[in-house]
């Protein structure tokens, strides 16, 4: 396929009359910054960028996307490891105008269109004391998170994002507008959580809220050391359901907050969430500061969304990924962690441990496509820089991830980078995969959606 092809295929002159100045090319001066996307590598740019803004739109495009035969990427806020959500020369349905947020306090649903940020939704659930657990990075997409799971601050206390996810407003391959909830095409809602963006475009979403006002929480630093990673790490899976950690050996950025001597050198560093009854949380948090003696504590009460409040990942970064999951960690694990960062080959080198359990564990795992229930903890290994000309340390991340057994055993489809040998099938348990791909040979039998970690229609 080529440029040429795409231009006289039916979208250059059918799809202007469905979006109008919502067509965005080469042309536009906001197509550079439309395009963009967090991750980048060999050349992604699209031909044209369609901004539906709502369910008949995005079912316009979606026909003529299938039409036209073109690459069709679907994006959100263009966090993706893989970096499918944008296509070479192809069509990238570009979901950040369905913006929508409608939030019932009183029935504590919050509903979010396609396109919504985490950090958005968050900022506006929070003006009610309430909140749906997304990740932790306001400018990740609602849906792009939620497709693959969602693992964030309040998982331990309320479930994963697709725990609490009641409805999806979807288009399909063939342009139909479904709702999938328990009661309706249930088995398309088994799919979508956890399943990827694989069965259509998500134009809505609907969520349970929680009372969350004031959480105690932020960033609690130490020196490089085993024994406090280890120690860290168990205190979180010792601790009550409302404590949220996650810990990372990485290399200290040059932070105000961080001693000016361990800039570019290992540290251990804890981001933290408590959000259980305020009188509680020095107790609950005690054994975290006890780890040993802390170069940073930035943890303190705050509103939740606070938490999400930071400037938006950085656009054109170079990274690679390798993620799994293990059910403990002991300090001969955390000091070949730590041995690793200090081999790093680029500056944004993180070994990140987060802590799983708790309302997570409570979930069936075959009850949604996200089917790691049983796992203690999530390991992923990243390797990052902000030169979109730099190496990608992959061979760092693939050595790192060796020696410190990840991914082996199962995978997390949000961590998963564009080079992964496995890709989806790393992601899941035979017996899931194969249901995931029924049911996409269901709903999406010639693969139009096929730009993500692509599960191919089967049965
Ligand atoms: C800085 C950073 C922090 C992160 N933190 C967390 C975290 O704490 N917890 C966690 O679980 N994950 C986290 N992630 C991973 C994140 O959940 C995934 O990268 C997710 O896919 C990003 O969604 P997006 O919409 O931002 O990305 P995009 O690149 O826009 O989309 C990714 C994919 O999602 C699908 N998609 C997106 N929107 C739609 C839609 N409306 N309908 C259908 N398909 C859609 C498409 O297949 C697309 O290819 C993080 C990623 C980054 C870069």
């Amino acid at each position: 396929m080529t440029r040429s092809d795409i231009a006289a295929s039916p979208l250059t002159d059918r799809l202007p009359a469905v979006l109008g100045d919502r067509l965005i090319t080469a042309a536009h001066e906001e197509f550079a910054p439309l395009a963009a996307t967090t991750f980048t590598g060999d050349d992604r740019t699209p031909e044209v960028i369609a901004r539906p803004r709502n369910a008949a739109e995005t079912a316009e495009v979606v026909r003529l996307a299938a039409e036209g035969a073109i690459p069709f990427a679907v994006r959100g806020g263009g966090h993706a490891y893989h970096r499918r959500s944008s296509v070479a020369g192809g069509l990238v349905l570009d979901t950040r105008l369905l913006d929508g947020i409608d939030l019932d306090p009183d029935a504590r649903i919050g509903r979010a269109g396609g396109g919504v940020l985490a950090g958005a939704y968050t900022t506006a659930a929070g003006a009610f004391g309430l909140a749906t657990g997304f990740g932790d990075t306001g400018s990740v997409g609602v849906a792009g998170l939620t497709l693959g799971g969602g693992i964030g601050h309040l998982s331990r206390r309320d479930g994963l994002a697709i725990d609490n996810l009641l409805a999806a407003e979807l288009v399909l391959a063939d342009g139909r507008v479904v709702r999938a909830s328990a009661d309706e095409h249930d088995d398309l809602f088994w799919a979508l959580r956890g399943g990827g963006g694989n069965f259509g475009v998500v134009t809505a979403l609907e969520f349970r809220l929680h009372p969350t006002a004031t959480i105690v929480g932020g960033f609690l630093a130490f020196e490089s050391s085993p024994d406090v990673l280890a120690a860290l790490v168990r205190a979180g899976q010792e601790a009550p359901d409302t404590l949220s950690v996650m810990v990372n050996a990485m290399l200290a950025p040059p932070a105000p907050f961080l001693p000016v001597e361990v800039h570019g050198r290992p540290i251990v560093a804890a981001l933290v969430c408590f959000s259980g009854a305020p009188e509680d949380a020095d107790a609950v948090l005690a054994p975290l500061r006890a780890a040993g003696t802390p170069i940073a504590d930035l943890v303190r009460p705050q509103a939740y969304p606070e938490l999400f409040a930071g400037p938006p990942a950085p656009s054109g970064l170079r990274a690679s990924i390798r993620t799994g999951f293990r059910d403990e960690l002991d300090p001969a694990w955390a000091a070949a962690a730590l041995d690793a960062i200090g081999t790093a080959a680029t500056p944004g080198a993180i070994v990140n441990v987060r802590v799983m359990g708790g309302a997570i564990g409570r979930v069936d795992a075959d009850a949604t496509a996200f089917a790691h229930r049983d796992r203690g903890l999530m390991v992923t290994v990243v390797g990052s820089q902000p030169d979109p000309n730099g190496a990608d340390g992959r061979e760092w991340v693939d050595a790192t991830a060796g020696r410190l057994g990840v991914a082996t055993g199962g995978s997390y489809v949000n961590f998963i980078g564009d080079d992964d040998p496995d890709g989806a099938a790393a992601a899941y348990p035979e017996a899931t995969l194969q249901r995931l791909a029924e049911v996409k040979r269901r709903y999406d039998p010639e693969n139009l959606f096929r730009s993500n970690h692509n599960i191919a229609p089967q049965g």
